[in-house]
């Protein structure tokens, strides 16, 4: 097996990449990384080697006096000449048609590279900005907020839906420890509630690989593995506002960006504490009403999950049962039920489940029978991979994370909605793919109703 875990960055971005036993050549488009304290410093050596002369320094309000007046005064020490555009912050910064738009139209074309400093939204928005104006795309962090510093994708809205684009991912990433340990601790806890959500990733990436054969990379799987460890080492750390430990997160994030580009699937970095994130922003987005940052949603998702996990590890399987109920599946009132919660995107769900037949009930029985067959490998699986549940409540107090959904505004009713539809969203198998094939759905949502009251 290939060792990413113990690989230097400067390893783990060799332009040839690695053929891996698991059938994949693993390699990234991020030519140039360093993560540290006073790693600023390095952005004309950032540039150099992205063969580019002449940036578009985007930032907002924040992030201009975070770092974007120091990356400028670099910039001008070095003898670069660079276009600079700043939002006005009479508007929050979405990233929205909007904003992309603002930037497409400021942009000047005489700049070879976008060079974003920021965290979730302008790393978004100057991935897709490179994207159009077919620019190399170099990102300065200023928070360890999201996993998305090294991923060719940005999380958009757009006429009001939130969707994933796939873009080319910046070249350069440049994370200074220094300036990241000062971000608003709701970006550090953001971090580190995206970074917990790994556990899950893997125990579910590893169980659907079991039950539908689904590709699968050990090795990249590890390299996660040893990233959360050395977050959740870092606890203490985070809350001193260390840079070390803050760069420990930003390590694990960024790495979770390069496991995305190394194995070509979200499945590393994302299982079904993301589609809570996910089910609860398509909802409120179409009550025109914003939620808390990410990190922060999947942190609560993560922890809902780890005490979903507590039940699954007590059910029995029974195939006979599991038989009656996908006998009994009502077409109409699944069709209802996604009418009510997605409404205008609605089609979406329907024409995603119709094509992966995940609703039929020959699917559904093999399903049953293969997880019935090895129900005992799975709950190794989830005994391996998933967290002492103690030890990540203490953590998350520590922290000050809300760890519920009602600390972040989401009823009761959505989150139920997001559970009992958080399988029909993707093809992606889940923990609640598996309930759903077994029967067992039901019972679990209601073990799940009195975790929210
Ligand atoms: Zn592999
Ligand atoms: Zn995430």
């Amino acid at each position: 097996m290939l060792n990413f875990k113990n690989m230097s960055f400067e390893e783990l971005l060799k332009p040839d990449g690695y053929d891996c036993p698991c059938g994949r050549h693993h390699a990234t488009a991020v030519k140039f990384l360093k993560i540290g304290r006073g790693v600023i410093e390095t952005v004309p050596e950032a540039l150099k080697t992205l063969g580019v002369s002449y940036p578009f320094v985007v930032c907002d309000q924040n992030t201009y006096r975070a770092a974007g007046e120091r990356v400028v005064e670099i910039l001008k020490r070095a003898g670069i000449p660079y276009a600079l555009y700043v939002f006005d912050g009479a508007h929050p910064v979405m990233p929205s048609e909007r904003e992309l738009g603002i930037l497409a139209m400021r942009f000047n074309h005489s700049c070879d590279v976008v060079l974003g400093v920021g965290s979730g939204v302008i790393n978004d928005l100057c991935k897709m900005l490179g994207f159009t104006a077919n620019r190399p795309c170099a990102i300065v962090g200023t928070a360890p907020s999201m996993d998305g510093y090294a991923s060719n994708s940005s999380a958009m809205e757009l006429e009001g839906v939130k969707l994933t684009i796939y873009n080319n991912g910046p070249e350069a990433v440049i994370c200074d420890t220094e300036i990241m340990a000062q971000a608003p601790m709701r970006m550090l806890r953001a971090g580190f509630g995206d970074m917990i959500a790994k556990y899950i990733s893997i125990c579910e990436w590893r169980i659907a690989h079991l039950i539908t054969g689904e590709y699968y990379c050990e090795a990249v799987a590890d390299m996660m593995r040893a990233a959360v460890a050395k977050i959740m080492a870092s606890v203490d750390g985070i809350l001193a506002r260390d840079p070390d430990a803050v760069g420990a997160v930003a390590e694990g994030l960024v790495l979770s960006g390069l496991a995305m580009a190394y194995s070509n699937v979200s499945r590393p970095a994302s299982g079904i504490e993301h589609r809570f994130s996910h089910i609860w922003e398509m909802i409120n987005i179409a009550r025109g009403r914003s939620l808390e940052l990410h990190g922060i949603q999947v942190g609560i998702g993560s922890m809902l999950t780890f005490e979903l996990y507590e039940y699954i590890r007590k059910i029995k399987p029974d195939l006979q049962h599991a038989r009656d109920v996908i006998a009994a599946f009502d077409p109409a009132a699944w069709d209802a039920k996604i009418n009510r919660v997605f409404g205008a995107v609605a089609g979406d769900v329907f024409a995603s489940v119709k094509k992966s037949r995940q609703n039929e009930a020959d699917v559904r029985l093999a399903h049953a029978e293969t997880i019935c067959a090895h129900w005992d490998e799975i709950l190794d699986i989830i005994h391996a991979e998933m967290p002492d549940i103690r030890v990540m409540y203490a953590a998350a107090q520590k922290l000050g994370m809300p760890v519920r959904p009602c600390e972040i505004d989401v009823s009761t009713s959505d989150t139920m909605d997001a559970l009992v539809c958080s399988h029909d969203i993707r093809e992606r198998y889940i923990c609640t793919s598996m309930l759903f094939d077994l029967g067992l759905l039901e019972e679990a949502a209601e073990f799940f109703r009195g975790l929210l009251d």
